[in-house]
């Protein structure tokens, strides 16, 4: 059944080219994802643009390469031998669906790049560049034009059907276009038509290089964010240029690695962005693609109806879902892994640099030749306890792979602590998850029983050949004098509103759950995250007139709840330094600014009447809280396993995963990936 083209139109309709045509209006954006650079990348990377090949996105844009050696962190295109490797996922794509183009990107990141050969428009150091760059003479510039060029020209040899340019974010070619990054005095700087001038001379190189018939993308900064960034007219005049030079697509991004506002972050509402997309296509012929927060096939058919883009792409939603487009055709839209914006195994991950980019709803990502989920050839009778994350990721990998999995649950619905977070102000897109699983329990014959709190004896009774206790864990209750005070409430009771909080609030611990507890009770009015009018005043964004990047320079006007709020740790490190690296610094600006004072270095000594003793630094001091919040951590819950181990094995393994097997740094990344791995082994 293909309903793709009756329920999502726009969607579905093809782009015609001339000399090539997409057959639908979804594009893979770019994501880089560290295999570029790996030993082993272009095996890995052929197998995972493959994937989403064959899940029926109309184009790929591949992670970006970095034209020479002072561009970026290894992995450029720069030389034939480096193009025949790149024939691997060129073919492999072709191979998995031949009317999917794949494009590479051109990343220069300038100022960026680790390396102390870095080059920029003027010698100015990036707050998160590693080097101070070196300015570009007129031969250096000369230079960076031709490796643009060639490089354009190799991917060409290699076999993909275009390219994508990115003139934003802060790298290369949008340092030249902004003052604060572009001091020169030459025809390259100055006022803006030298500013612009580098990337528009770029454009026109790679088209003379690669001819018509192959697609040249540009990356626009459509609002970069900056405090003195780029005027709208600038921009328009900016893609009437790179239209004449010789673009066939103009794609917008909102992006500035520095800039302090949240542009892809689960609080960031759904498209936000594209409005700004929808003025810039007036004023252009050239397609146009619009991005940022668009994760489900009925939001993009909505900012391709209302005409704010020609194509829509998607990034994360991709690493979560390769199937994501051919679901959406077959009217399967209730099956997509719907990526819930947390960056935690994605973004994170690149900027960290330890780890690989995968996703954590899809622990596949970029290990698909690694990680397989493989149908048995003996079904057994597998046992899961607790319904959380771990439960969940577990249960269906292994229905999926033939096994049959009865699913237990102590409540009344699926979700574990899932269903906390989803309460929590900006974080509301963790209800996908958990719809995306209630359908695989559904589809997936997954026997659920909810209400239902196993023991061990239950288990032996049921005669399950394995059982994977996944029965997560209970909040830690501090040994403090006066812990059991009525005013006291653990994060469960306050998010689900079981005790009601009072308007001066003490929690107590400041890790994820403390940051997001204070994001609860701080609120006032409707979350940002499903308002762009109250997302674009709390984070100083002017859609309307489009200031000088976008942002009104003035301080934002934050809405907060009446509540006097505290958050409180023992360490005397800064608050908040474990948080996310692409999302913790959002989170501390938007606490702050509503009032919420973070406190280190507590020592917690009572709480009574008056409210909760401590010594901060020393120094006696008292927070004169209605409420106290304890959100100091967890411990696992391990009854069930450990009477299945006290009961002896009988014939029946048990396996402990998630939070029953670790609560420590636990979260549902480590959760989902550990439970995907056993079950994929089962
Ligand atoms: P749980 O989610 O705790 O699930 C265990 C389940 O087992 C529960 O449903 C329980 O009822 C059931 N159970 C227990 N005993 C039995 C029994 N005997 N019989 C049957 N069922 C039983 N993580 C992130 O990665 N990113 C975030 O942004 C994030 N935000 C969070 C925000 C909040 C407010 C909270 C509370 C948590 C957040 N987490 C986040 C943490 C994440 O939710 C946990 O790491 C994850 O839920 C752990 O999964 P789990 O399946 O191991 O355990
Ligand atoms: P956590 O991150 O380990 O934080 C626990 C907090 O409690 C810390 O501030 C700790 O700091 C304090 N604490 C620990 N023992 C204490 C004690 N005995 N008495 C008083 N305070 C104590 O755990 P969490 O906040 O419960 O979160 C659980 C997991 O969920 C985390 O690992 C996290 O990864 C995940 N999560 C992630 C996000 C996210 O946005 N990525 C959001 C929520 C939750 P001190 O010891 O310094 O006081
Ligand atoms: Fe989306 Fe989070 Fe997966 Fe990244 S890790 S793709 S943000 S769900």
């Amino acid at each position: 059944m293909n309903n793709g083209s009756t329920r999502y139109p726009h969607v579905f309709a093809p782009l015609e080219f001339g000399f090539t045509r997409l057959k639908n209006r979804i594009l893979m954006g770019s994501m880089h994802t560290g295999l570029e650079e790996a030993p082993d990348g272009f095996p890995r990377m052929a197998e995972y643009y493959a994937e989403r090949a064959r899940g029926g996105v109309g184009m790929i844009i591949t992670g970006g390469f970095p034209p020479n050696a002072e561009g970026g962190a290894g992995g450029e295109l720069a030389t034939p031998a480096e193009a025949r490797q790149h024939r691997l996922i060129t073919q492999a794509v072709h191979a998995a669906d031949p009317d999917v183009k794949i494009c590479l990107q051109i990343l220069h990141t300038g100022a960026l790049a680790p390396t102390p050969d870095c080059v920029a428009p003027s010698a100015v150091k990036s707050r998160i560049g590693r080097y101070t760059p070196h300015a570009l003479d007129d031969a250096g510039i000369e230079k960076q034009l031709a490796d643009f060029a060639s490089c354009a020209a190799l991917a060409q040899a290699a076999g993909y059907d275009g390219v994508e340019i990115i003139g934003s974010a802060g790298y290369l070619l949008s340092a030249f276009m902004v003052r604060k990054t572009n001091l020169r005095t030459d025809q390259w700087g100055g006022p803006w038509e030298n500013r612009m001038r580098f990337a528009v001379e770029v454009v026109r190189r790679v088209r003379a290089a690669v001819g018509e018939r192959f697609i040249v993308i540009f990356r626009v900064p459509a609002m970069d964010m900056l405090d003195g960034g780029l005027a709208w007219d600038e921009i328009v005049s900016l893609g009437q240029a790179l239209q004449a030079a010789g673009v066939s697509i103009i794609s917008t991004h909102f992006c500035w690695h520095e800039a302090p506002v949240p542009t892809i972050a689960t609080m960031v509402p759904r498209a936000a962005f594209s409005q700004v997309t929808g003025r810039l296509r007036k004023a252009v012929s050239v397609p146009v693609i619009t991005s940022n927060r668009i994760n489900m096939p009925a939001v993009a058919e909505m900012v391709l109806a209302r005409g704010d883009a020609d194509l829509v792409s998607m990034a994360r939603p991709m690493l979560a879902d390769p199937q994501f487009v051919l679901k959406a055709d077959q009217g399967r839209e209730d099956e997509i892994n719907t990526c819930i914006a947390c960056n935690q195994a994605c973004l994170d991950h690149y900027f960290d640099g330890r780890q690989q980019v995968t996703c954590l709803v899809n622990p596949r990502a970029c290990y698909e030749t690694l990680l397989h989920y493989r149908p048995v050839a003996v079904a057994k009778r597998i046992a899961v306890v607790g319904a959380g994350p771990a439960g969940l990721a577990a249960a269906t990998v292994a229905a999926e792979r033939g096994h049959h999995v009865t699913l237990f649950e102590a409540g009344a619905e699926i979700g574990g602590q899932f269903n906390l977070a989803r309460r929590i102000p900006g974080k509301e897109e963790f209800a996908e998850t958990l719809r995306y699983f209630r359908r695989m329990i559904d589809k997936l014959g997954i026997t659920l029983r909810l209400n239902t709190t196993v023991d061990a004896a239950l288990l032996r009774a049921e005669g399950f050949d394995e059982v994977v206790v996944a029965t997560g864990i209970e909040p830690r209750r501090p040994d403090i004098p006066g812990i059991t005070h009525p005013k006291v409430l653990s994060y469960i009771d306050a998010i689900l509103g079981r005790k009601a909080v009072g308007r001066r609030v003490a929690i107590i611990g400041a890790g994820g759950i403390g940051f997001d507890v204070a994001a609860l009770v701080s609120q006032a009015g409707p979350s940002a995250a499903l308002d762009v009018a109250v997302f674009s005043r709390e984070w100083g964004i002017d859609f309307e007139n489009h200031p000088r990047g976008g942002v009104t320079g003035v301080l934002p006007q934050v809405e907060k709840s009446e509540r006097s709020v505290w958050l409180l740790q023992r360490k005397a490190d800064a608050l908040g330094k474990n948080l996310g690296r692409t999302t913790g610094w959002a989170h501390r600006m938007m606490l702050a600014r509503r009032g919420v004072q973070m406190v280190g270095g507590v020592e917690y000594l009572k709480i009574d009447d008056a409210g909760l003793h401590t010594r901060v630094n020393g120094e006696p001091r008292l927070f004169e809280a209605d409420s106290v919040i304890v959100c100091a951590g967890q411990l696992p819950l391990r009854s069930v396993y450990d009477g299945l181990q006290a009961d002896g094995n009988r014939g029946q393994q048990a396996h402990l995963i998630g939070g029953a097997f670790e609560a420590v740094e636990l979260d549902a990344k480590r959760a989902i990936d550990q439970a995907s791995r056993l079950a994929a082994g089962l």
